[in-house]
């Protein structure tokens, strides 16, 4: 296993470069930048748990590369890709058929590689159900659920997941309100014909419905810094809440401090990461993925 960035172009040039590697270099992820990816360290677990000789890398792939280089992985025997932060509009754009949560989504996080065509999944929102199932043994059908950065690329993903589980309340909060408003309207139709509610991101606003709200999902990206001003204040927050912070960059974000700080559940987006790739490792080889190797991989205990 090697922790080599590879390029777009050694793509395009057919693969040997990937070919020549060994184990053969089969699945990446995409990304711009892509070297902070924890996606190659429990990907290549999984797969040495499997047995499978293949391994995964970082393919760093500017924007205007990117549907070549998607074009090029059926002649450089990929299995597939996943793709992150700038590609998974485009990636969406470019694969031949997406599966219908992804184009509802606007967003593709894995592609499979079937004979010549390219396959479009998105593993964010169902990776999200199993981490809120495994960190609070509750399922999102069941609960209030407000969505923080509701407008953004994750929040979508999250957003669209939890109108398709008809979840018991649905409110969208957006610092650019417009933005949680149009998807608010766009999703009615998936949860239940019920009204999806939108709220600015303003604290007063906020601490108006959090009494009414179980869980809480930070899909913004704010707590990637340490520094980062506080989501919502903490005296809105309550005992009661569940408090799931996408972030996992910094540690414990203050979102997260501040719930554990009045004894609320709280996790960070590690359990997110580890499902999302977990069910990417399911879609393309069609078994179960080795959980616990990946867990150990991700958490530094392998
Ligand atoms: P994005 O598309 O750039 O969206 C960023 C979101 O954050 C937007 O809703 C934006 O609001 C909001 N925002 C930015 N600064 C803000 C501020 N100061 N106050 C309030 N809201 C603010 O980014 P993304 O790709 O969705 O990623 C967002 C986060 O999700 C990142 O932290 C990423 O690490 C996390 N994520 C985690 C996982 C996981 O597996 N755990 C997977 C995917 C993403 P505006 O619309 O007003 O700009």
């Amino acid at each position: 296993m090697n922790d080599v960035i590879f390029v777009a172009a050694e793509l395009l040039k057919g693969g040997d470069a990937f070919r020549v590697q060994t184990p053969p270099a089969r699945l990446s992820v995409f990304g711009d930048p892509v070297a902070h990816s924890k996606s190659p360290g429990f990907h290549n677990a999984a797969l040495r748990a499997c047995g499978i000789d293949a391994q995964y890398v970082k393919i760093h792939v500017r924007p205007e590369d990117l549907t070549a280089a998607l074009r090029a992985l059926p002649s450089a025997d990929f299995i597939g890709t996943n793709v992150t932060i700038p590609h998974k509009a485009g990636a969406l754009a470019t694969v031949d058929e997406a599966v219908d949560y992804a184009r509802k989504s606007g967003a593709v996080n894995t592609v499979v590689v079937e004979g010549n065509k390219l396959i479009g999944h998105n593993t964010d929102g169902p990776g999200l159900l199993r981490a809120i199932r495994e960190d609070f043994s509750a399922d999102v059908r069941d609960l209030r659920v407000m969505v923080l950065g509701a407008g953004g690329g994750a929040g979508r993903a999250i957003s669209v997941q939890c109108a398709m589980e008809k979840c018991q309340r649905l409110v969208l909060v957006n610092r650019t309100h417009s933005k949680a408003q149009a998807l608010a309207g766009e999703l009615s139709e998936d949860f239940g014909g019920r009204l999806v509610e939108s709220l600015p991101h303003d604290p007063a606003a906020l601490h108006a419905v959090l009494s009414e709200i179980d869980l809480i999902i930070n899909a913004s990206s704010v707590g990637m810094k340490a520094d980062d001003a506080p989501l919502i204040p903490a005296e809105s927050l309550k005992t009661t809440h569940l408090i799931y912070d996408t972030v996992y960059a910094s540690g414990k974000s203050r979102l997260v401090q501040d719930a554990e700080a009045i004894g609320a559940r709280a996790a960070n987006g590690l359990s997110m990461l580890l499902h999302q790739g977990a069910l990417s490792f399911e879609i393309w080889f069609g078994q179960r993925a080795p959980l616990e190797a990946m867990r150990a991989a991700l958490t530094g205990d392998s």
